[in-house]
């Protein structure tokens, strides 16, 4: 096909290029590295003196591996001839886009229109984010300086993420959060648990079951009102930047849908039927502006497959087969069902677990916190979901996603010869542990 891309921004790759995933990886990376160089680095029989840090320099590294990847992206447009328009893309017609530009107005007549113009934040009730002092996660990825106390409003994906960031390199980070447990949506139960303690232990803090009910500027710092979720007495909290990570919403805003008779639905989604087809023949949509969870691979494959529907060929998307990733040290991976989601489903599962302490590799490698646990269908040992946190978590659950997508049951990865000393033993044990009852090494 003949290919426009419409963009606003000046460089390609949008959020997760731009203000999300990769940005905030080079800081994750390079802070987890010095926070091994300070804290771990000595019992390993490593002497580096007095380590300390260049932030200036840390944000240069992410800026250049940004820079980097948004460049790789133009060349393949290049490469692969997709034309790319510079502006503001809005639908006029079905077969019509309007681009305002910096050259004026540019009208592209298509065949075939693809939305896909992803999320933004979720503003939070009467605060103004000024990126300084009250933060987005774009804000925090841009900080001049490290802060010396940061509070943290949703421990969800982002806010345990950039508060690890910061929590390294020596901020006093608090985390409020409004329902009892860390992780966002998704998670199961026993790895939130888990991963909260070793958050702990690390020195980040927790307020859960809080309510946030004000964010204000006061002196130099941020004053934020809270209360407890179920009622209780009102507490103010003391911050220099307050991050505000609640999650993210479709972005749609002036792209025209309303012109052409698409209607948004309840939560601002474009409703799209299995074929990622729009109520106007011609028009589809894809990725954070659709049903599902907010995420750059989920969107990629819909993308893939949407083309590829468009072109005459089968649609198929497994939504039960999209990984989650939570970039902390350790990671935390899963994919499928969580417990909680089996329970409420009623469905009878059995739970086979392994623990890194009890993996030759992890334990030599001093990495020995977390587990894998599997969950499989009681009757039939298919695998229903495969929950990971410990070292390379966000890696080894591709292991798990390949059985799942192919319907394996847990016996099929249990009797997968996998290489030795590896981390990646742990999943086939916890396969073992949930079709046979029992792992070997443990
Ligand atoms: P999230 O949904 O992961 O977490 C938001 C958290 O905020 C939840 O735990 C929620 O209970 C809490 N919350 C909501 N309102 C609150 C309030 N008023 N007071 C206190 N707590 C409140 O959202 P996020 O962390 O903002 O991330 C946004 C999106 O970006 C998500 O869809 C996420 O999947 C995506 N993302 C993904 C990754 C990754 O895959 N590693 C990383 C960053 C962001």
């Amino acid at each position: 096909m003949k290919t426009i891309s419409v963009e606003k921004d000046p460089t390609l790759g949008g959020t997760c290029l731009n203000v999300g995933c990769i940005p905030s990886k080079a800081l994750l990376h390079n802070s987890h590295l010095y926070h091994m160089a300070k804290h771990d680095f000595k019992h390993r029989g490593i002497e580096v003196g007095n380590v300390s840090f260049n932030f200036d320099a840390m944000m240069k590294y992410k800026v250049n591996s940004v820079k980097a990847l948004t460049g790789g992206i133009a060349m393949l447009f290049q490469k692969n001839k997709v034309q790319l328009v510079r502006g503001v893309g809005s639908i006029v017609a079905p077969n019509k886009v309007e681009v305002k530009g910096d050259k004026g107005v540019e009208t592209i007549n298509t065949k075939n229109i693809l939305i896909a113009t992803g999320s933004e934040v979720t503003p939070f009730p009467g605060v103004t984010f000024d990126e300084k002092q009250i933060i987005t996660s774009t804000g925090a990825l841009s900080l001049p300086s490290v802060p010396k106390k940061m509070l943290v409003i949703g421990a969800g994906v982002i806010g345990l993420e950039l508060g690890s960031v910061y929590q390294r390199l020596g901020a006093e980070v608090v985390a409020v959060e409004f329902l009892e447990s860390i992780g966002g949506v998704g998670i199961d139960g026993e790895v939130s648990k888990t991963l909260q303690k070793i958050l702990v232990k690390e020195g980040m803090k927790f307020k859960l079951g809080t309510k946030v009910m004000g964010v204000r500027k006061e002196g130099s710092g941020v004053k934020v009102d809270v209360k407890a979720a179920k009622g209780g007495n009102k507490e103010t909290l003391d911050c220099d930047v307050v991050l505000i990570s609640i999650g993210r919403r479709p972005y749609t805003k002036g792209l025209g849908l309303e012109k052409v008779g698409i209607a948004l639905d309840d939560r601002g989604r474009v409703p799209v039927n299995n074929k990622f087809q729009t109520t106007i023949p011609g028009i589809y949509a894809i990725g954070d502006c659709i049903h599902g969870p907010m995420l750059a691979h989920k969107a990629e494959d819909e993308g893939i497959v949407c083309v590829e529907g468009i072109k005459g060929m089968p649609v198929h998307f497994n939504y039960d087969a999209i990984p989650s990733v939570i970039y902390t040290s350790p990671e935390v991976g899963w994919v499928g069902k969580s417990e909680e989601d089996l329970k409420k489903e009623g469905r009878a599962y059995k739970v086979g677990k392994f623990p890194f302490l009890a993996n030759s590799r992890a334990k030599t490698n001093g990495e020995p916190d977390g587990f894998v646990k599997v969950l499989a269908d009681k009757a039939t040992d298919v695998i229903l979901g495969t929950h990971i946190i410990g070292p390379g978590g966000g890696e080894l659950i591709n292991e798990a996603v390949l059985a799942q997508e192919y319907g394996a049951a847990a016996e099929d990865v249990a009797r997968v010869c996998h290489a030795h000393p590896t981390c990646a033993e742990a999943l086939r044990e916890a396969n073992l542990a949930a079709y046979f009852g029992k792992p070997i090494n443990f």
